[in-house]
């Protein structure tokens, strides 16, 4: 399929991408890896006149820690993500994830940002976005600004991104050093998608109580979500497989189920207990 026609302009700087977005009035996109934008323009689902490559912007790649927290720029692919060394020392959750996205020519052209700018229901990164607090870094002629994930992302396909904005990184918080992490997909046997992807990060202190657990949960329903429940039945525990399977059983409880012709709400409920028992089981057993 073919898309409506559209012009293409490459931005040399963040300013300069903004810019074109308000001279384009409304009418024009970001191009980033193109792997989510280029499918919906060829489906003449969305029908941008302008499109506005930022992939040569350098200042987008940048992978910096800020205390304890951890800022990787829009522009890394998924690939970049999943090999990156400080991405694999402080937050292993977001490598592990990116890894299982797509193939290999989908990890070699999307990115972070886009991925998030996308919200797509189904994508991997928000769990794992979820229980880092992941905040997005948004910028525009009026400054620059962030916005937690939970805010940011509020339906499938739908953000709260100011007009005329570009996201320039996610800025992730970086677990306690104690605890491990793991993220848990069931793929969609044709589109690799998750059907539902359980990310983990967990602890346990000196006594070998849980001290540290945050569970995600995406592909589930219209948006990711953390799954409290989960969380409040484990804290104060010490780890066992009773002590799991009861906890993981409230795993649907805190966000609403979708169904398609592929997986039933009932189904997909299930997946979340089981995905989630799997997650919390390698990280902490
Ligand atoms: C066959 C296939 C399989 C896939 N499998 C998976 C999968 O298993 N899991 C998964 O999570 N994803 C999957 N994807 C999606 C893939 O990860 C995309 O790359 C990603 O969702 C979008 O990133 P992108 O860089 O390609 O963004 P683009 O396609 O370039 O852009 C997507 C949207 O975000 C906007 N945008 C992009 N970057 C910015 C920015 N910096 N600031 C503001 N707006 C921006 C664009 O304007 C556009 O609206 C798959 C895609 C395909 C085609």
């Amino acid at each position: 399929m073919i898309p409506v026609t559209f012009d293409y302009v490459r931005a040399k700087n963040v300013d300069q991408a903004i810019q074109q977005l308000k001279d384009s009035k409304g009418e024009g996109k970001i191009l980033a890896g193109g792997h989510s934008l280029l499918p919906l323009m060829k489906m003449r689902l969305t029908e941008p006149q302008m499109l506005i490559d930022i992939t040569g912007i350098d200042a987008l790649k940048e992978v910096k820690k800020d205390g304890d927290r951890l800022i990787v720029g829009a522009l890394n692919t998924h690939r970049e993500v999943s090999i990156h060394p400080e991405i694999k020392e402080h937050i292993p959750l977001v490598a592990e994830t990116a890894r299982q996205i797509g193939d290999i020519q989908i990890r070699n052209k999307g990115t972070i940002g886009g991925n998030i700018a996308h919200a797509d229901s189904a994508a991997d990164l928000p769990a794992a976005a979820f229980v880092l607090n992941a905040e997005v870094l948004i910028t525009n002629e009026f400054g620059e600004q962030s916005m937690d994930i939970d805010s940011f992302i509020i339906g499938p396909l739908i953000t709260m991104m100011p007009e005329d904005s570009i996201v320039t990184g996610i800025s992730f918080e970086i677990p306690p050093a104690h605890t491990e992490s793991t993220y848990l997909k069931y793929f969609h046997p044709a589109s690799g998608y998750p059907v539902v992807g359980v990310a983990v990060v967990a602890g346990t202190d000196s006594n070998g109580v849980i001290d540290y657990v945050r569970v995600g949960i995406t592909g589930a329903g219209d948006v990711a979500f953390r799954a409290t429940s989960v969380e409040e039945a484990l804290i104060g525990k010490t780890p066992s497989e009773a002590v799991i399977k009861a906890a993981s059983k409230s795993a649907a409880e805190d966000g609403e189920m979708g169904s398609d012709l592929f997986a039933s709400e009932e189904y997909r409920e299930n997946l979340c207990k089981v995905y989630t028992e799997r997650a919390l089981t390698s990280v902490l057993l």
